[in-house]
């Protein structure tokens, strides 16, 4: 499904959507540049699974953990990782059984581990300033 939105407000409605029809295990794979407006989506899936807390960037953290929502949220940052055995050894097998949603931005940088199973969300800018193009693509099982 392809959408466009002209604001982070906009993006932010579009991830609350998803959020909440998510189910436990899902892991949303995210792939745009810096700005593209991932984390203004991940925002959005936090309010549609009822977490009161604002999310904020990872990146210096690799992951963060939001819980309190209808199913806990882990949201991955993986801009600094260079594989995905480096994601294995923060312990990515434990969080997929932990029965939340993890979203992961700079997916691309993991690709191997994300193969398959997920809901994929790529966002691109648009000519417009704050045009977004965001296409989500539902993939394997989970
Ligand atoms: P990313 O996580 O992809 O690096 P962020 O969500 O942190 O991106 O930042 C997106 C930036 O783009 C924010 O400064 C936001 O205000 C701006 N922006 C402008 N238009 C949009 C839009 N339609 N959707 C999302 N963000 C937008
Ligand atoms: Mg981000």
């Amino acid at each position: 499904m392809e959408y466009t939105t002209n604001s982070p407000e906009e993006t932010e409605a579009l991830g609350a959507s998803m959020g909440a029809r998510l189910k436990a295990g899902t892991v949303v794979a995210f792939t745009g540049d810096l700005g593209a407006g991932k984390t203004a989506f991940v925002r959005g899936l936090a309010r549609g699974l009822g977490i009161a807390d604002r999310v904020t960037s990872p990146t210096f953290t690799i992951v963060n953990e939001y819980d309190g929502g209808r199913l806990p949220l882990f949201h991955f940052d993986m801009y600094r990782l260079g594989s995905a055995d480096e994601l294995f050894e923060i312990g990515w097998e434990d969080y997929l059984g932990r029965g939340g949603v993890c979203a992961v931005e700079w997916s691309e940088n993991v690709a191997e581990a994300l193969e398959g199973d997920c809901v994929r969300v790529d966002i691109r800018r648009g000519a417009n300033d704050g045009q977004r193009f965001i296409t989500m693509t539902e993939g394997g099982e989970r």
